[in-house]
């Protein structure tokens, strides 16, 4: 079991949890809704597990490289488009992923186009979540269009034993 400290000031950010190889596939990217979950997607990841995404995730958006098809399954979640064409997450890779309850309270970050999304910030906008000692610390996914997640920004993180 591990713990996630704030990698600038040592608070401790999360409870035991426990790292996974990958994020489990169903409950998680393509899974269907559990019970009680009906109204909204899935949580990514269970209580009391972690694991690290390889994919980019979330902003900056850049344009999608021209050579390249995509069959859908986009890194960063939901590829967008705007008047550069396609574009793909070219956010953070290796963040940490959680269930949001398994990490403690973080002040929401002052930039407030940080938390658009639909009934909740959709973490797609970058970090959006500060450590008390104000450093930048996670992206929180939590709302009713995306399986919900607090991830953990790598640098601005460090996991040790608990
Ligand atoms: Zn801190």
């Amino acid at each position: 079991m591990d713990v996630l400290l704030c990698a600038a000031c040592g608070h401790r950010l999360t409870a035991p949890v426990r790292r996974l190889d990958e994020i489990p596939g169903p409950g998680g990217r393509d899974g269907l809704p559990g019970p009680g979950e009906a109204r909204r997607p899935p949580a990514l990841l269970p209580r009391g597990r972690y694991a690290v995404d390889p994919l980019p995730h979330g902003a900056p958006f850049v344009p999608a490289p021209k050579d390249r098809e995509y069959d859908g399954v986009v890194p960063g979640g939901p590829w967008r488009s705007d008047a550069r064409g396609l574009l793909v997450s070219a956010g953070p890779r290796g963040t940490y992923v959680l269930h949001p309850l398994d990490v403690v309270a973080l002040d929401p970050h002052p930039d407030v186009t940080r938390h658009i999304g639909c009934c909740g910030p959709d973490g797609e906008r970058g970090v959006n979540r500060l450590c008390r000692c104000g450093a930048e610390v996670a992206i929180a996914a939590d709302d009713c269009t995306t399986a919900y997640a607090t991830r953990l920004v790598p640098g601005a993180v460090r996991a040790v034993p608990a």
